[in-house]
């Protein structure tokens, strides 16, 4: 039995027994050592898979599958063997994607045939289409498998019903990238933020893509202010040994830090430093030694997309 078979089945277990206690499961996958695979029950159905790449999130029902995102083809692998012995092999009624990069949707191949929906903001299928691989935080094996694309859009939102789960993608606008959605399981009250969360750690910022970090900070708020006080937020990223999960508080402290890189270079600049002076500042901000020095300069590097943000006004 390989590792993946067994931590399913683990964590199947225990899903089953909080079930019958009445009670949900909060058990919390963190970001760990790359490339074990862990299925991790959140609530209601609703859970995460971590492995390499993009935390992947799932909801398995009595009548339906989803999967939201797919990190590479391996990992997709491991992925649909645990969601197929959850489910008795029902196949996979929608397969979303929070965005085109490459360690979210390198495993889209992996369901072809076997998810019945592709669903994708338009601008996330546009840039899948016109540079597989080509904007990749991690670049895909030289065989990589011919790319599964969209073949459902949407512009603000799309939602549909999945066994007794409702699940609503939606856009709200310039972020992470231009295309970028937040996944909703409305009942189980789970919110897949895909890259618009970093959990305290330095963002990939793809300006080239339409990012705007000033953008992202109303996005996080207004995703905030459209779900509860008690929703689980499920985190693209999270620093090493840090939960890929978490509550509002974290995604407005992500806001905050966007917001102090911002107010940092503003001072620079606003102090008369040049661009250079400025990009070889690269200790922890204040406030936010967590998430420790920044890494090198580069067209998605926090830092340097500040920098364009600030000395461009947008
Ligand atoms: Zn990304």
């Amino acid at each position: 039995m390989s590792h993946t078979r067994r931590d399913f089945i683990a964590s199947s277990a225990a899903a089953a027994l909080g079930v019958a206690l009445g009670r949900p499961v909060y058990a919390f996958a963190r970001e760990g050592p790359q490339g074990q695979a862990v299925f991790t029950p959140v609530r209601r159905n609703v859970g995460t898979f971590t492995m390499r790449g993009g935390t992947v999130g799932w909801l398995v029902n009595a009548r339906g599958v989803a999967v939201v995102d797919t990190q590479f083809p391996a990992e997709a692998q491991a992925l649909l063997a645990g969601l197929q012995s959850r489910s008795n092999n029902r196949g996979v009624d929608v397969l979303l994607n929070t965005h085109h990069h490459g360690d979210h949707t390198s495993g889209n191949p992996v369901f072809r045939g076997i998810a019945r929906r592709v669903v994708a903001h338009g601008m996330a299928d546009q840039h899948m289409r016109r540079s597989p691989g080509a904007s990749q935080p991690q670049q895909p094996p030289q065989n990589a498998p011919e790319p599964l694309y969209p073949d459902t859009t949407f512009t603000h939102d799309w939602s549909a019903e999945v066994g007794d789960e409702r699940i609503v993608a939606r856009h709200h606008g310039r972020a992470h990238t231009s295309g970028d959605a937040v996944i909703t399981f409305e009942r189980a009250n789970v919110v897949h933020m895909g890259d618009l969360m970093f959990h305290r750690r330095h963002p990939v910022v793809d300006r080239a893509a339409g990012a705007s970090m000033r953008n992202w900070m109303r996005v996080l708020e207004q995703v905030v202010n459209a779900h509860g006080r008690d929703t689980i937020y499920i985190f693209g990223h999270a620093n090493t040994g840090l939960p890929v999960t978490g509550s509002s508080a974290d995604v407005l402290q992500f806001r905050d830090y966007l917001g102090a890189v911002l107010a940092f270079v503003e001072r620079q600049t606003g102090a008369g430093r040049s661009r250079e002076e400025v990009m070889v500042m690269r200790e922890p901000l204040a406030g936010f030694e967590v998430w420790g020095p920044f890494g090198q300069p580069g067209a998605r590097d926090p830092l340097t997309v500040a920098y364009e943000e600030v000395t461009t006004g947008s």
